[in-house]
């Protein structure tokens, strides 16, 4: 979990705008990996609200691909700034009501939003750029060391 978030924090832009973001409201981020088939992908949940704070989970499937992780992370980030940024929602029914205004329905009882997938697309974006870059700079390196033999 660790190396998840210093990767993500490392690689993605959009991931550090997002955890700057957050820090600024009164909600705190919990990200964990998860193998419940309840979670086959990623989800955010509003746990508790107290005086003064409130805690999001966000939960990731520990069999995503290393490449979903981080775009999936960005979009339950999205998720955790979008409750962040609206301090009426301290429950699960104001999450709701949150949702069907800013977001989009995509099931009984789940809901997504434009901005999340958006975030998500951003950051795979940005994966495709880190990757065209770093095999770039391993052809650099092989030509280096072919000229040094
Ligand atoms: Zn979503």
């Amino acid at each position: 979990m660790q190396s998840l978030l210093t990767d993500a924090i490392a690689q993605s832009a959009v991931i550090n705008d997002l955890i700057r973001r957050l820090a600024q409201t009164d909600t705190f981020a919990y990200v964990e990996l998860t193998a419940s088939p309840e979670v086959p992908t990623a989800r955010t949940k509003l746990v508790t609200a107290v005086a003064g704070a409130r805690f999001v989970r966000i939960a990731l499937n520990m069999l995503l691909s290393r490449w979903d992780r981080l775009p999936l992370l960005a979009h339950e980030l999205q998720h955790a700034v979008e409750v962040a940024e609206d301090r009426d929602v301290t429950s699960p029914a104001d999450l709701r009501v949150l949702y069907r205004r800013v977001g989009i329905q995509t099931g009984a009882d789940r809901y997504d939003s434009i901005a999340a997938r958006r975030a998500g697309y951003d950051v795979l974006r940005e994966e495709a750029t880190n990757r065209r870059h770093s095999t770039r700079e391993a052809s650099a390196m092989g030509s280096l060391t072919e000229s040094a033999e």
